[in-house]
């Protein structure tokens, strides 16, 4: 065993894959007796995604957050109440990520909340920059900020070449949740 190197690993790009390679390195590391936080931006936890049941079966170890309102589009209105829920997601994932008590912290779709004004890339930066020597953490979303992308060890970015979506296919259990 190597050196343990704490990283910024970076998924981004309009091709599906980011959040399910992140929550695949999250069960890697689980299985390795690590301890896991997924915070989820966008998901919410009104229904269960396929993730969280599974987290819940996983038990302690592997925790999910999802403190997301669902898309903005998608909600009314009321465009406070999102960003109130995404700077809270990001305070509690500041504190544990300076805190140092999970090995591996993803932060699912803080790109999208960056991109679409429910945070400042500011305070991501100052989370990246707070980050403990010995913490993995995964961002994910489209359009990963240039100011991210500088800092981060890895970026991988998933190309979109076919989507069953654009066939009308709509989102499959399993697959997309
Ligand atoms: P996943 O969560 O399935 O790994 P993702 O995190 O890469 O996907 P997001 O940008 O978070 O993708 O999009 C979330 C939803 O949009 C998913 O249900 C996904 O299937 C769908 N999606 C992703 N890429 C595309 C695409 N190129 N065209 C249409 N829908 C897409
Ligand atoms: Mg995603």
């Amino acid at each position: 065993m190597g050196q343990r190197k704490g990283l910024l690993l970076v998924f981004t790009g309009d091709g599906k894959g980011k959040t399910t390679a992140a929550l695949g390195m999250a069960l890697r590391a689980w299985g390795q007796g690590m301890k896991v936080l997924i915070v989820q931006f966008i998901k919410s936890s009104i229904w269960q995604s396929g993730e969280q049941k599974a987290a819940e079966k996983l038990g302690s170890g592997l925790t999910i957050r999802s403190t997301g309102m669902g898309f903005v589009y998608e909600v009314d209105g009321d465009f406070d109440r999102h960003r109130q829920a995404a700077q809270e997601a990001l305070g509690l994932a500041g504190s544990e990520i300076s805190y140092g008590k999970y090995d591996l912290v993803i932060l699912d779709e803080i790109f999208y909340a960056i991109n679409c004004g429910l945070i400042s890339l500011d305070d991501v930066l100052g989370l990246v920059d707070r980050k403990q020597e010995h913490v993995h953490l995964v961002l994910t979303g489209r359009n990963a900020p240039q100011e991210v992308i500088e800092r981060a060890d890895l970026v991988t970015e998933m190309r979109d070449i076919k989507h069953h979506f654009s066939r009308g296919i709509k989102a499959q259990k399993g697959i997309e949740f």
